[in-house]
């Protein structure tokens, strides 16, 4: 079973999420468990976690299915010592919420050696940083998005993954998500039949299919292995709809969430629509 949703909104509390997953026919969803651009953010209130579980409820959403992610300006593999204190804390908040709202996976970039450090420095970093917070909490998954690899930021290869997960101590409690966009512009060749055996065959291999908690639906508009992330609405961009039918289609890939961070969201109640149709019986 597919359970495909988008990364919907959170205004005005996190409990009206489930509510925004619901309108465009989620079965899976993702949102911000604070607002994305900024450190600190008040703590969530009672009774707005309360109305989230209440809501997940009574819309049927199960939490293996709810991915959030964390914020934009956490670096767990910072080179600086204060910024990387700072990040830890924010992550480890982030951890709390997710703990508070009984949500189970949170997703996360790993981390950006800004060029001041060697990649395996900055992953092992990384890796003792998520060490921290599953030390600090309970029964959240830390599931580490592969990324495009823009700028000095790691975690584009597949062996980046396998690195940090090699250096967590309770692999339990850790993961990986595939956006489709980086994973292509990483330069995985997900567009020709082939390539797209060849890179699952190798994620196998490398990191392992058990690893895999979530899947970032988009297509792209930038070229393999260009390292640059700029999602496309599905069907729109390089990968195009093929690619997608053959996601969907792709046993893999069933009970895990699949969400949508296409920039077009007035789009996602059909495209999600489009991507169920696509699946064949
Ligand atoms: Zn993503
Ligand atoms: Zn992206």
């Amino acid at each position: 079973m597919k359970y495909i949703g988008a990364h919907v909104s959170a205004a005005g509390g996190v409990d009206n999420s489930p509510l925004n997953a619901s309108a465009i026919g989620a079965k899976a969803f993702s949102f911000f468990t604070k607002n994305q651009r900024q450190w600190a953010s008040a703590p969530l209130a009672p009774d707005t976690i309360k109305n989230f579980r209440d809501n997940c409820d009574k819309h049927g959403f199960s939490m293996k299915y709810v991915m959030p992610h964390d914020s934009y300006l956490i670096n767990l593999g910072h080179p600086g010592r204060d910024e990387l204190q700072k990040s830890r804390n924010a992550f480890l908040d982030e951890m709390q919420r997710c703990e508070q709202l009984g949500v189970v996976l949170l997703n996360f970039h790993p981390g950006s050696s800004l060029n001041l450090v060697d990649n395996e420095t900055c992953l092992f970093t990384i890796a003792q940083s998520i060490n921290m917070a599953l030390e600090s909490t309970n029964g959240v998954t830390a599931v580490i998005e592969n990324t495009a690899g823009q700028g000095s930021n790691l975690g584009y290869d597949f062996e980046h993954l396998k690195f940090i997960i090699d250096n967590v101590h309770d692999k339990s409690r850790v993961g990986v998500c595939l956006d489709t966009c980086h994973t292509y512009s990483a330069g995985y060749d997900i567009l020709t039949p082939e390539g797209y055996e060849e890179t699952f065959r190798l994620f196998n291999e490398i990191v392992g299919l058990g690893y895999l908690k979530g899947i970032h639906l988009n297509d792209t508009k930038k070229a393999l292995g260009s390292h640059v992330d700029r999602h496309e609405n599905i069907g729109k961009g390089l990968l195009g709809m093929e690619v997608f039918r053959r996601i969907v289609n792709d046993h893999r890939f069933d009970d895990i969430p699949i969400i949508l961070e296409t920039p077009d969201e007035t789009l996602w109640k059909q495209d999600i629509e489009l991507l169920y149709s696509l699946i064949e019986k």
